[in-house]
């Protein structure tokens, strides 16, 4: 797991801190943090810095620059995402005291079922909870006129906000250094000079060139299409069809890595990923009868309501900071397809646990950060693994047939004997770092119980009954 242990007392700053002559690249009372993006990485390093600063007895002024208005639908005030909170980020934020509100989740997911041509299986979770939040990051697709659910992003704003940070509600337009530090200019007022920037922009936004200008060594990440579409249908319609199952689809569709349909309050979110996801791709998707038997067409046309290509990031950062400068969360280092929310808290915390206990140094951040960041590029390498491999078993009948067996057969065992259901769950939720994946296919029994299935589904009797 990705723990950052122990915090808030993690390891004492340095004794005479204070006196030393890294002092300057320390953050001290009165210290200035400007953070620019408010989603969830700006949001979660303000908050846990400011929590910190306050148990350290450090006063420190923290200006979140964030245009968008979280409070209000439509995609302008919306971080484009599919909106799945994993399960272990649900549990990570009770453990900090942060609980969801029932206002910002619109839907407990309390089961996945997959969607293959050779047929369909309910995967239930292990201990049939709804532990999975589905939220909107913003308030709601274009057309919604009464918010009836909250904003996500707008919840973490504010308690970051709660904790003493500033909002302002303008867009970094330029950021250049002035005596040594970072300074930002926005449209509105007199540019400002800070202790510490913090880039939170995401990689949709376009606002990872204004970096170019401070002059840094890092590498910006990788990105790649995606494609979100938004049906807007009655809360009924969506539970006659969905229900509270995130609806998973593994087709043989080249370039499609993954693509859901995520039943909320009274939308329907789909979500596809892959490699530079087009129109045809997305048509050909939507056309498959799969799909069609979980969104049949009269629920799409005129109840699509919105539709974006985001991009994602494929490949972290690297050396994603520097003296007095730190990246968090997508415009860092971000997990591959899955839980991009998890991988911002879990920079955030570790970026704000650094320039409280080591200080804003690039070598503080680089001893201190970038092991954080680090281990999830390698988990990620794993994960190209794992979605290499699902690809190629895709691509072959007999072992899309067997998985399906071996799945539907493992429903009414016990969850510790859930081989494959285990495995895709966490594929599919995030819920676990991918090497951990990886070592449950490895566990004795569990090639041999797919291969058993794999020839018990390819019998001649079994393709008939298919
Ligand atoms: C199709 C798709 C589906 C996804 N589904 C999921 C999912 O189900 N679950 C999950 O956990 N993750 C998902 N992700 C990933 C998730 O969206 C990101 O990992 C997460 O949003 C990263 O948070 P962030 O704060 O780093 O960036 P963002 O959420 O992108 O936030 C960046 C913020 O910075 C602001 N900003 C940018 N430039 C400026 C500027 N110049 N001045 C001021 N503000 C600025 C923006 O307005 C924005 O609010 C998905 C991603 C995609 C593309």
């Amino acid at each position: 797991m990705f723990r950052i242990a122990g915090w808030p007392y993690r390891r004492a700053r340095t004794s005479d801190w204070a006196a030393s002559a890294r002092g300057a690249l320390e953050l001290d009372s009165g210290s200035r943090v400007g953070v620019i993006g408010g989603g969830p990485a700006g949001s979660f390093f303000s908050y846990f810095l400011l929590e910190m600063a306050e148990r350290m007895g450090i006063e420190l002024k923290v200006d979140i620059y964030e245009s968008r208005d979280f409070g209000s639908p439509g995609p302008a005030n919306c971080n484009h995402c599919g909106g799945i909170v994993s399960e272990s980020l649900v549990q990570m934020l009770a453990t900090e005291g942060i609980l969801l509100p029932t206002e910002v989740v619109q839907r407990g997911i309390d089961s996945y079922v997959l969607h293959m041509d050779v047929g369909d299986v309910r995967i239930e979770t292990p201990l049939h909870e709804k532990r999975i939040a589905a939220v909107h990051r913003g308030s709601g697709p274009r057309g919604v006129t009464a918010v009836k659910w909250h904003s996500f992003d707008k919840f973490l704003l504010d308690l970051a906000v709660k904790s003493g940070a500033r909002h302002l509600r303008e867009r970094v337009r330029s950021v250049s250094w002035s005596e040594g530090r970072p300074r930002i200019s926005t449209k509105a007022g007199e540019p400002k000079s800070y202790d510490l920037m913090v880039a939170a922009m995401g990689v949709n936004s376009g606002g990872l060139k204004l970096l170019d200008e401070l002059g840094i060594e890092c590498e910006p990440p990788k990105t790649t299409t995606t494609h979100i579409s938004e049906f807007f249908l009655k809360p009924e319609v969506v539970e006659r069809y969905l229900g509270s199952a995130m609806h998973v689809f593994l087709l043989h569709i080249p370039n499609l890595e993954f693509a859901a349909l995520i039943p909320k309050g009274s939308h329907v979110t789909l979500v596809m990923l892959g490699r530079e996801i087009n129109k045809e791709l997305i048509q050909s998707f939507l056309d498959s009868p799969e799909v069609n038997r979980c969104l049949p067409q009269e629920c799409r046309g005129e109840h699509r309501v919105c539709s974006c290509s985001p991009r994602i990031n494929i490949r972290g950062a690297v050396r994603p900071f520097a003296d007095r400068v730190v990246f968090v969360g997508d415009c860092g280092m971000t997990r591959l397809y899955k839980d991009g929310i998890g991988a911002a808290y879990r920079t955030a915390k570790a970026a704000a646990t650094a320039a409280i206990f080591d200080g804003v140094s690039a070598e503080a951040f680089r001893r201190h950060y970038w092991p954080t960041c680090r281990a999830i590029g390698a988990d990620n390498r794993i994960g190209k693994l794992i979605f290499a491999a699902t690809q190629t078993m895709m691509k072959l009948r007999p072992a899309r047939r067997g998985v399906l067996r071996m799945v539907s057969g493992e429903q009414c065992k016990p969850p510790e004997r859930r081989r494959m259901s285990t495995v895709l769950w966490d594929v599919f939720t995030g819920s676990a770092p991918y090497k951990e994946v990886l070592l449950r296919t490895m566990r004795p029994g569990f090639v041999p119980h797919l291969l058993w299935d794999m020839a018990l589904a390819t019998r001649p009797t079994a393709k008939a009954d298919a």
